[in-house]
Formats: C-alpha cells, structure tokens, sequence
C-alpha cells in the first residue's frame, strides 16, 4: 500500500500518523492547533499549509515574529481610509486625492482597493478614483447601503459643475457587476455626467485584479459610453 503513512516533523521530533488521522487535529499542543487554525482561517491556506507555516514562525527569532503579528495588528486596527474616494490611506485625504496634477474632472468607480492599484499599475488613468467597498450581491446580502455609492452621489452633487465631469464605471463584467453599474447610472445619470465603462479587451470578463496591466490599460483608454 502506498502512502499509509504520513510523517510529521515539527522541527524537533517526528510524529507518524496513519494517513487518515495525518490532520486529523493531532497536535502536541493546543497553543501549535490555534495557531494552525488561525493562519488556516485564511482564503487559499489549507490546513497542511497552515501547519508548516506555523512550525516555520516557531523556528523564527521572536523578534521577527513579534514585527509580523505587530504590523496585521496594525493594519487591521489602525488603517484609514480617504475621506474623498475611500482608498486606504496613512492620511485623511489620500495621496492620489492631494494630487492637484491629476484630472479632478474624471471618476473611476471601482470595487476594492486592489482594482485601484492594478488600474494605477497601468499608469493610462491620471482621474481620481472612488472606492465602493464590495459590489451589490443578493446572494451575499449586500445592498446599496452597504457601498459608498451615496458618498459618490454627495461627491458629485457638491462638484462645482458636474455636467463636465466623467465618470468611469470599472466594475467587473458578471452580472452582479452589471447590476451594480445600472443602479449607480440611475442614481448620477441626473447631474448631467458623462457615464462610461471599460472597453472589454478579448477575454476580458474577470475581475479587474486579474486582468494583465496591458489589456486593462488599454479598455481604459478605450473606454465606452455606457449605456443601461
Ligand atoms: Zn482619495
């Protein structure tokens, strides 16, 4: 029989488990099996992952660990957000908002955070931003309350002259995406802005993160009139 077997070494002895009991919660110490859980709590990180991760941080001066545990709790507790577009920031106003060479005239709407650097690593956007939060989904139980979607209203109603803004709605292509670019096309549609959407490059149906920085700088500059 093949692989009956599984050999755990912990860096200081090795345990032998039969297969199916390999992970089966079989730790010599409760405080290795919360750690295991904590850092397997994580998107993408199975168990046996979450084991050799925590066996590595053990192996580790404490000093180092103490940095890492120190800067999540850190970013989790102290981080900030731009009081204009919502982009996480060490500061109220974000460095992409303070930019006074960028066109304040032109508003990417975008899901996460991350959609803002990926669209900020193609260097073909020089407008300002607006960070929803998350998208509307029925399924997850998110509504419009939940986005920023009234800030960008209230953003837009107190610009000088919305009728010669644009807004860029770089939402992902599925229907969620759809659903959440329509209600905000209802809700600015009335101050007069021009409305636009990505040019959808070939293949270009996932979110924006994984999209490669040529295919979506390029539906940026090609970018279309939206239409509901
Ligand atoms: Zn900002």
């Amino acid at each position: 029989m093949k692989n009956c077997w599984k050999f755990v070494w912990n860096g200081y002895f090795c345990t032998i488990y039969p297969m199916e009991m390999a992970f089966d919660e079989k730790y010599p110490s409760s405080l290795l099996g919360n750690a295991v859980d904590a850092i397997g709590s994580l998107p993408g990180i199975g168990r046996r992952s979450a084991l050799r991760l925590a066996l590595y941080l053990l192996r580790q001066p404490e000093e180092n660990v103490r940095h890492f545990t120190e800067s999540v709790r850190r970013l989790r507790e102290e981080v900030r957000y731009c009081r204009e577009c919502r982009m996480i920031s060490d500061s109220e106003i974000c460095p992409i908002c303070s930019d006074r060479s960028r066109d304040r005239s032109t508003i990417c709407v975008v899901e996460s955070v991350r959609d803002v650097m990926s669209i900020e690593e193609t260097g073909q956007y020089h407008g300002l931003y607006h960070v929803l939060g998350g998208i509307i989904s029925p399924i997850a139980g998110i509504g419009p309350s939940d986005l920023s979607i009234a800030d960008l209203v209230e953003r837009i109603s107190r610009s000088g002259a919305p009728g010669e803004m644009e807004i860029i709605l770089a939402l992902s292509g599925d229907v969620e995406g759809e659903t959440t670019s329509f209600y905000i096309y209802r809700q600015i549609s009335r101050f007069g802005v021009k409305v636009s959407t990505l040019a959808r490059g070939l293949g270009f149906g996932d979110d924006l993160e994984y999209a490669d920085s040529l295919t979506l700088g390029r539906s940026i500059t090609n970018r279309q009139e939206f239409r509901p």
